[in-house]
């Protein structure tokens, strides 16, 4: 296949950019899967090469997240938006003392109503009142120790904001959206109860959302929960419970052996990525009476840089001029406008190169 070299300049906040070498082998599993013959787009969700697929793919996060044996893992449909309301059907419904949740930015706050539609929830945190341009230091937070759980989103996508800690009590159940910084570095990832994340950031298209969970998070769910909407079910079935993305699952699985054989695992990844980080938040700090980066610098995200022009009529001429000249995606979210810079796993450090050199270009221009 010929490179598609607008590809590797794509700064999308989701979905985003993925390896050129994953998009390759999905061009030839559109044709036919080399090991079976067939488009990826007509092999059945109950053949047993499918099964290999999702155990595979099962085997290789669990080996680059360093998970125990007591967790499962789930490949589940309905977004990251559908865990802002499972989880609390699961572990909320019922419960007189509230769930802790943090109001760290846009995504967080989604979270909240789904929450408080089950069961009652004390936001221990709000950023809001500062704008969203900050995290909380631990001298901020006090968290309840009788809290059925605690959420958070570890990476603030619209804002730009990312915890470089795991927050909140041991004696609590964790739970995180990381949909937006999963498997770009290593954690203590067995201090959650539950993480989950949808693909199309950093491991794929939209239409799967992995789900990790302890065993010990499920226990005392209640029964009546749709089938669908119930974890244990979807670990009974093995994220078989009714058809699944194959496509989006099997996308995911080329992303995760190029995660482990090309890039060499989660340290390297976030090497990588705090390289491209590097370098652009540098260009704002170098630059920074034209370009102003929205996050306190303590909590920037190696993930999604947000900044600003002077003013909103230049970021237009800014995303014009970089879009003529080949970059995309790089429009803010709709909510706070600006100029976001998405660098996720399959961003490459030479795209962040061209992107500071335009930077460099369009400042002295129009400085
Ligand atoms: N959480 C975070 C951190 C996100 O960035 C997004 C979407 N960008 C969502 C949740 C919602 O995800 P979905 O569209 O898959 O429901």
């Amino acid at each position: 296949m010929p490179n598609n070299p607008l590809n590797s300049l794509n700064f999308s906040g989701g979905p985003g950019v993925l390896p050129e070498s994953v998009l390759q082998q999905v061009q030839e599993a559109i044709r036919a899967v080399p090991e079976v013959g067939l488009s990826i787009l007509g092999i059945s969700h109950r053949s047993d090469w499918f099964a290999a697929v999702v155990a595979e793919l099962e085997a290789n996060i669990r080996s680059l997240m360093n998970l125990p044996a007591d967790y499962h893992v789930l490949f589940l449909q309905g977004g990251a938006t559908q865990q802002f309301s499972m989880l609390p059907m699961t572990l909320l419904a019922g419960q007189a003392t509230p769930a802790d949740y943090l109001h760290t930015g846009y995504w967080s706050g989604k979270a909240l109503p789904e929450a408080r539609r089950v069961g009652p929830v004390r936001i221990a945190w709000s950023g809001q009142p500062g704008g969203f341009r900050h995290l909380p230091d631990d001298a901020e937070l006090d968290f309840q120790a009788d809290a059925p759980y605690l959420h958070y989103v570890s990476n603030e996508t619209v804002e730009g904001l990312q915890f470089h800690r795991v927050l909140g009590r041991d004696d609590v159940p964790r739970i995180c959206d990381m949909s937006s910084d999963f498997l770009s570095a290593p954690g203590d990832f067995e201090r959650f109860s539950l993480i989950y994340a949808h693909a199309q950031k950093n491991i794929g298209p939209a239409g799967v959302t992995v789900v990790v969970v302890k065993d010990a998070l499920l226990k005392d769910a209640p029964d009546t929960l749709p089938g669908f909407l119930d974890y244990r079910a979807q670990i009974a079935a093995h994220s078989i419970y009714n058809t699944p993305p194959v496509f989006a699952i099997y996308v995911v699985l080329l992303v995760s052996r190029w995660l482990r054989d090309e890039i060499g695992g989660l340290a390297a990844m976030d090497q990588r990525n705090t390289e491209k980080s590097r370098l652009l938040y540098q260009a704002l700090d170098d630059n920074n009476d034209f370009y102003l980066g929205r996050a306190a610098g303590k909590d920037r995200s190696k993930m999604n840089v947000a900044f600003n022009l002077p003013n909103p009529e230049l970021e237009q001429e800014f995303i014009a001029a970089a879009l003529a000249a080949g970059f995309s995606g790089l429009a803010g979210h709709r909510s706070i406008g600006g100029i976001r810079a998405s660098l996720y796993n399959g961003l490459q450090l030479a795209a962040v190169e061209k992107l500071v050199d335009f930077m460099d270009q369009f400042k002295s221009r129009n400085r």
